[in-house]
């Protein structure tokens, strides 16, 4: 059974076209889905749905439905973050002014007390670089350090999907390949990872499945080996003809 499925899932923003047009993909238990294309194709839209933030974003007319666990997903944000989603926002919106723990532990509103201290250690081992940097402003960290935190943050409601929006823009390939290293370890720990990336060279190595979003809708879904492989994927979103 998915984890997560949208069914012909449609979203108007007040007084706006479609930004998504009937969506149908699924997110299996315990694995990494990448949802690509172009700008302004919907990805971001498509996880708002998800998340329960549509409405922040003058979210208007939903069509479909989203299951989620075998239920249909409704609720506000925080009861789907207790449900076991968390999603990393792109721009990563660290709280500045606070300190990495601070940040984390805002992610940790759902867990009881006594897992907040588990939680961070786990966040540490997956981010080494943040254990030095603990007590210091998140304002002050390299946009590699806050990305960390913006994972870990979400990483400290132990959610079952996370979800992350661009998480390797405008990083340097070194820290993109400890973020992915990263993301493989959630993932071998049994959650499932939904992936939005402009590099979708990098996504389709890390995921097992994709779906293509052009305009709001669907325009291609396989399994990511065989889509590095396509000729019109290699040409039209990898930049190899
Ligand atoms: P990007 O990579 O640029 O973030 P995206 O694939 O994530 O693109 P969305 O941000 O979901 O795409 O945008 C899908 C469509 O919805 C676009 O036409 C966009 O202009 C529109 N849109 C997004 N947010 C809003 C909003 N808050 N109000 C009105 N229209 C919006």
């Amino acid at each position: 059974m998915a984890l997560l499925s949208l069914n012909n899932l449609s979203v108007r923003y007040r007084g706006a076209s479609l930004a998504l047009d009937g969506v149908s993909f699924e997110v299996p238990e315990n694995a990494i889905v990448a949802l690509l294309g172009p700008n302004g194709a919907g990805k971001t839209t498509a996880l708002r749905a998800i998340s329960g933030l549509l409405s922040h974003h003058g979210g208007g007319e939903v069509g479909g439905s989203i299951e989620y666990d075998g239920r249909p997903l409704t609720g506000r944000t925080a009861t789907r973050v207790r449900a076991g989603i968390a999603q990393v926002m792109e721009g990563r919106r660290v709280f500045p002014d606070l300190s990495v723990e601070e940040n984390l532990l805002c992610g940790g509103f759902t867990r009881p007390r006594t897992g907040l201290g588990s939680g961070l250690d786990e966040v540490y081992a997956l981010f080494p670089d943040l254990v030095g940097r603990r007590q210091d402003m998140a304002g002050l960290l390299s946009g590699g350090q806050q990305q960390m935190v913006a994972v870990g943050r979400a990483l400290m409601s132990d959610p079952r999907l996370l979800l992350l929006d661009e998480p390797s823009l405008g990083l340097a390939p070194m820290v993109i390949q400890q973020i992915a290293g990263a993301l493989n370890q959630i993932n071998e720990r049994g959650a499932s990872v939904l992936l939005v990336e402009q590099n979708a060279t990098l996504a389709l190595a890390l995921s097992s499945s994709a779906c293509i979003l052009e305009t709001g809708r669907v325009a291609i879904t396989g399994a990511s080996r065989d889509l590095k492989d396509d000729p019109k994927v290699r040409e039209a979103y990898l930049g190899q003809g």
